[in-house]
């Protein structure tokens, strides 16, 4: 088989997680496959290198930002292809330029466009490890970029699908996807399997374990991803595009996300074209808005709340009072302590009743519920942020999602 293992911080972490690290690697080896190597920076490297950058500047240019994160996967790949050589693995560190992942200019959330794969092909055929820096590449100037944070994932399926290997081995600190996040909720159950689909909707609601991107890579062209843990052998969470549960469960998971803020802007005159008039700005201002409502107009006048990321407030907050002026609303507020809870999954399409159950388990709690949506597998509500854990811990038992004691 030709495989591809990704290797996030916590296993790069030490020079024993690296020695253990090139273990599983010459293990796998040893069974015959073909294996290449995508590394994360040595945990807590990435976040250490901004807050230095931070210290001088907190708005460094975004090409140098770029140019000093990517050096945290350059030492762990160093490492890792120096201890590999040392146990009598061949094998060959390469930065994602060197490696050839080419991406378009957009410093700090690049695209990938391409993997020239060859140079690492022929290594694999010889019995040799690429080992590459995950989360980066380069533009077609050569400046190096990067691909937004948690994007060695992205960066791990990429080379698979540029290997064409067979699968995408993420080793990680957690053993397998879980119904809700482990470190809140110990009860949480591991899930041995679960399609693109429902995955795709649980990281991009919060749940860190895979990079968004990653997994919309991976569903598009269909290369597996086993999620396990570098620490413990045992087998992870497939993600891959089965759905063979017969009878779904009425969801699969629970996933939250703090990193959210809301604003409001009051009184605006409710005429045709205002929802353009304030989010064109908005977009071109590379600013995300996901839950949008819009309040029913009273003597012509309407309210626009929507949710942005929380490091997006201040920018949304200055954008916004001038659109107010401009439109002659009347004033502008947010809350950026607010936070997003989402239940997940395809059995909410044959389950009735499913949306109307999270609201009573939340009433049952006294927790407000500030906005809601919806979609066909999921239902994510928006509340102040104390209350995350309560919410999380009260959905996962009502849903009957907790493990049983052993
Ligand atoms: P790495 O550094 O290996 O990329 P991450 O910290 O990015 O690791 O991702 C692993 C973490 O994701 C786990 O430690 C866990 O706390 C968190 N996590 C969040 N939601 C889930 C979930 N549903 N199942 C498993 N882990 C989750
Ligand atoms: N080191 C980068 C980060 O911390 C990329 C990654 O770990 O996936 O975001
Ligand atoms: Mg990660």
């Amino acid at each position: 088989m030709r495989v591809v293992h990704k290797y996030g911080g916590t296993s790069v972490g030490s020079l024993d997680r690296i020695r253990a690290t090139a273990k599983l690697i010459q293990e796998d080896m040893a069974r015959g496959n073909e294996v290449a190597v995508v590394v994360s920076a040595m945990s807590g490297e990435t976040n250490r290198l901004i807050a230095m950058a931070n210290e001088i500047d907190s708005k460094a240019p975004a090409r140098e930002m770029d140019a000093l994160v990517s050096t945290g996967e350059q030492v762990s790949a160093a490492l890792l292809a120096i201890e590999l050589n040392h146990l009598g693995v061949p094998a060959y560190s390469y930065s994602g330029s060197q490696a050839g992942f080419r991406t378009d200019s957009s410093h700090a959330r690049a695209r990938i466009k391409g993997v020239e794969s060859e140079h690492l092909i022929r290594h694999m055929q010889a019995g040799e490890v690429p080992v590459v820096t995950g989360f980066q590449g380069s533009d077609e100037h050569g400046n190096i970029t990067t691909l937004g944070r948690g994007g060695s994932d992205t960066s791990a399926v990429a080379l698979a699908i540029a290997v064409n290997a067979d699968v995408c081995n993420i080793y990680t600190d957690v053993n397998g996807i879980y119904t809700t996040d482990p470190r809140i909720v110990p009860q949480a159950s591991k899930l041995q399997e679960i399609s693109y689909e429902e995955m795709l909707e649980f990281a991009s609601l919060g749940a860190k374990v895979l990079q968004t991107r990653s997994v919309e890579l991976a569903m598009r062209f269909n290369i597996p991803i086993h999620l396990r843990s570098s620490f413990e052998g045992v087998a992870g969470t497939m993600v891959n595009g089965e759905d063979t549960g017969m009878e779904r469960a009425e969801i699969t998971g629970v996933a939250y996300n703090r990193d959210e803020a809301k604003v409001t802007i009051k009184g605006i005159p409710d005429q045709p074209g205002i929802a353009a008039r304030i989010f064109g700005p908005v977009a071109d201002a590379d600013i995300n808005v996901d839950v949008i409502v819009q309040n029913v107009s009273e003597h012509g006048l309407t309210d626009m709340t929507f949710t942005v990321p929380r490091n997006d407030y201040a920018a949304t907050m200055a954008l916004l009072e001038g659109l107010c002026t401009q439109m002659k609303a009347e004033k502008v507020t947010g809350d950026d302590t607010v936070a997003k809870v989402s239940i997940i999954g395809v059995g909410m399409r044959s389950h009735a009743g499913v949306a109307r159950k999270m609201f009573d388990v939340l009433a049952n709690e006294n927790i407000n519920i500030q906005m809601i949506t919806t979609s066909e597998i999921k239902v994510t509500v928006v509340l102040e942020e104390k209350y995350v854990e309560l919410a999380v811990h009260s959905l996962h038992s009502a849903f009957g999602l907790d493990a049983e004691e052993e």
